[in-house]
């Protein structure tokens, strides 16, 4: 595998301070805006392969296909319902998730909007493909920044850290979202963490980096939108301790933790808040 040599692409300083290191990858913060990004990367062909495939080289590949969970369904829903609440958007109103995996968001919705809405998604890896439109969805590979359609929403849950440059990424996908049409976000927010409080693992090199609120709102708009509102919820995968009804060995086998106590200290000490933002985007 060829690795290549990055600057930071939010500030474009090229110093930097190692953070840590998995799977053979270092992590390393840019010193200037605090950015962690993995430094050497696997190139552009490797990361676009590792998303069509799902497998990922490190020291050890990493197969992060998995298969579709009703548990992220429900989860969806709860979020879904404090984002937006009672407001129903008006019919016919179109809706592309990017990066929709095994379909969960978009059931979600369904769920919520029933037929009000179009529903459509994006997504790289073909046996995801295949399991989404298995249950009906209207799923399809394309790249965003060759996609001709345009949208009243746009979401993008666990897609920025994926990605080699969100600041470009972003400009381009901009144009999928009508003026006036929202963009959802979702990733998780650094502010503040520390080796030591910073969820793990990283799974790099499938992630490649990681920001701040600060920085992914100001990318948001510099690019073209404004933010309506940020919320946080728990990061995906990791089950809320509150909800009884997660079963014990779905949480045992995120986190490796063998009983309840230990769990519940790990969950506290280390931070699984993902933000979601909500943004508009406004007129060119
Ligand atoms: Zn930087």
């Amino acid at each position: 595998m060829k690795l290549v040599n990055v600057i930071c692409y939010y500030c474009g300083s090229n110093r930097s301070s190692f953070f840590d290191s998995e799977n053979g990858f270092n992590l390393v913060k840019c010193d200037s805006c605090g950015l962690l990004y993995v430094n050497p990367r696997p190139s552009d062909e490797d990361i676009t392969k590792g998303a069509e495939t799902g497998l990922h080289q490190g020291e050890q590949t990493l197969d992060l296909t998995g298969s579709f969970n009703e548990e992220h369904v429900k989860r969806f829903n709860k979020i879904l319902n404090k984002i937006y609440g009672k407001n129903i958007p008006a019919e016919n109103s179109s809706w592309l998730d990017i990066g929709c995996g095994h379909g969960e968001f978009l059931i979600a919705l369904k769920q919520k909007y029933d037929s009000k809405l179009i529903f459509k998604g994006c997504e790289p890896n073909s046996v995801k493909v295949d399991s989404a439109v298995s249950k009906g969805l209207d799923v399809e590979t394309f790249f965003p920044e060759e996609h001709d359609g345009v949208y009243d929403y746009v979401s993008l849950l666990n897609v920025y850290s994926h990605l080699s440059n969100p600041l470009n990424s972003l400009n381009s996908w901009k144009n999928l979202v009508k003026t006036g049409g929202e963009l959802l976000l979702e990733t998780g927010d650094t502010t503040g963490l520390t080796t030591h409080t910073i969820a793990k693992p990283y799974y790099l090199p499938d992630h490649l980096s990681f920001a701040t609120k600060d920085i992914v709102v100001d990318i948001l708009k510099r690019v073209g939108f404004e933010i309506i509102k940020i919320h946080y919820f728990r990061h995906q995968g990791i089950p809320d301790l509150n909800l009884v009804n997660v079963p014990y060995d779905i949480k045992e086998t995120i986190t490796g933790k063998k009983n309840i106590k230990e769990l519940k200290k790990y969950s506290r000490k280390y931070s699984y808040r993902d933000m979601w933002i909500r943004a508009r985007r406004v007129e060119d």
